[in-house]
């Protein structure tokens, strides 16, 4: 098969950097041509180089003069700025990562839908913030979106061959996160080091924090409920510490189709690279009998308020949940700066969903009006004390 032009919108993160290292292990079949970062320069300089790439950004542009700096007389071109990323999203590739976190990749992968080539879509909050009007710009310029979020990728697997209209229920998985047994006292006390610290998945400081609070399965409802249009009374959430189902679906017959695979986010990003073929992996093949059991149960909402806001915010539609999502991202960036204990992060957001509910957006600049008021307001709410 002929070679393909690969952007990594996030290139110095966590998926970004299990992205480049499929890319590497299949040098004849992919050609990186953008790669983008917000502020880590060195890493950035050092991947553009290795991948001999067409075009390194930088979206924070007080870091451009150092990037040119450094990639002076390389014939790479170099960018900084929103506006360059942007632009550099808008170039097209026959498949470009969305592997930005928050609600700042959301301009670039509206870009990249805009080309109405494929979308292997990492950044979930820029689909939840969007939904409909992401959704839409999907199928009015043709663009494939392939899910890279685990659980999403596990489900589209799952539907693959299937009628949508025969699905009786969807259920995420969840592990729970780091402070799944904790009671409300401890979690009061809980610590940003302690929450970073994730018993399964090896990921970027954000999501680990929403995988803590729930957020992160919150989010990922909303997600499924863009993604797979089965109605919000059909899609179910169940907890399973071991991380090995990442999702199922359940068929109208009674028949329940799951997908399993290491805790390696390589497996669901060598998915959508390939699809619709297969790809090597360098993952250890799954062992059922050394992991022995697998266990599920009911996620608690008392302890954990994040999906039964999310799940609110979803029944409401429209502009609801990129307001639950930019007061999030406020509230744990607050957390992880040291300004509000870990339970204020799911009061807040919800002291935001309930004084701010503005009319649904039709277009792009409608959702980041929506976020950056959201913002404005979050900050007033998660400040420091
Ligand atoms: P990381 O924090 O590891 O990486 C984020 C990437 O985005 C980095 O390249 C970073 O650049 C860049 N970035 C950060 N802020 C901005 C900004 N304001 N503008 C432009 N670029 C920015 O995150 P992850 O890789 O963990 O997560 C990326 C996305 O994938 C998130 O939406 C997350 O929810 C989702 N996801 C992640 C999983 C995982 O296992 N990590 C699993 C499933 C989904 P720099 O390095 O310069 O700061
Ligand atoms: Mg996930």
């Amino acid at each position: 098969t002929a070679q393909r032009s690969i952007c990594i919108l996030g290139a110095t993160g966590s998926i970004g950097a299990s992205t480049l290292d499929l890319v590497r292990r299949n040098p004849a079949q992919w050609r990186v041509t953008v790669l983008t970062a917000h502020s880590n320069v060195a890493e950035l300089v050092k991947l553009a180089r290795e991948f001999a790439v067409d075009l390194a950004v930088v979206a924070d542009e007080a870091h451009l003069p150092a990037l040119r700096e450094a990639l002076g007389g390389s014939g790479i071109e170099t960018a900084g700025g929103p506006q360059a990323l942007v632009e550099a999203a808008a170039r097209g590739a026959d498949m470009t990562v969305a592997a930005i976190v928050g609600c700042a990749g959301l301009a670039p992968t509206m870009a990249a839908i805009e080309q109405g080539r494929v979308i292997a879509l990492a950044n979930k909050e820029a689909l939840v913030s969007a939904g409909e009007v992401m959704m839409a710009a999907v199928v009015r310029h043709g663009a494939t979106l392939l899910p890279i979020d685990s659980e999403h990728n596990a489900i589209f697997q799952c539907l693959q061959g299937n009628d949508i209209a025969n699905v009786r229920s969807i259920t995420l998985t969840a592990s729970g996160g780091p402070f799944r047994d904790w009671s409300w006292e401890q979690l009061q006390a809980a610590t940003p080091a302690q929450a970073v610290k994730h018993p399964n998945w090896d990921m970027g400081a954000k999501i680990s924090v929403d995988s803590a609070t729930m957020f992160n399965k919150g989010l990922e409802l909303i997600e499924a409920h863009y993604l797979f249009p089965v109605g919000l009374d059909r899609l179910r959430i169940v907890v399973h510490p071991q991380s090995v189902v990442h999702s199922m679906v359940e068929y109208r017959d009674g028949s329940t189709l799951a997908q399993l695979g290491p805790s390696d986010m390589r497996v669901p990003i060598a998915s959508a690279l390939a699809w619709p073929n297969r790809m090597d992996t360098p993952c250890a093949p799954l062992d059922l009998a050394a992991i022995g059991e697998l266990t599920f149960r009911q996620p608690d909402e008392n302890r954990f308020p994040a999906t039964r806001l999310a799940r609110r915010a979803a029944e409401a539609g429209g502009a609801i949940p990129a307001v639950l999502n930019a007061a999030n991202e406020v509230a744990v960036a607050a957390f992880l700066a040291g300004q509000i204990p870990f339970t204020r992060i799911a009061a807040d957001v919800e002291d935001v969903l309930g004084a701010y509910a503005p009319p649904a957006p039709a277009s792009l600049d409608d959702v980041l009006a929506v976020d950056a008021e959201a913002r404005a307001r979050a900050s007033m709410v998660s400040g420091p004390a």
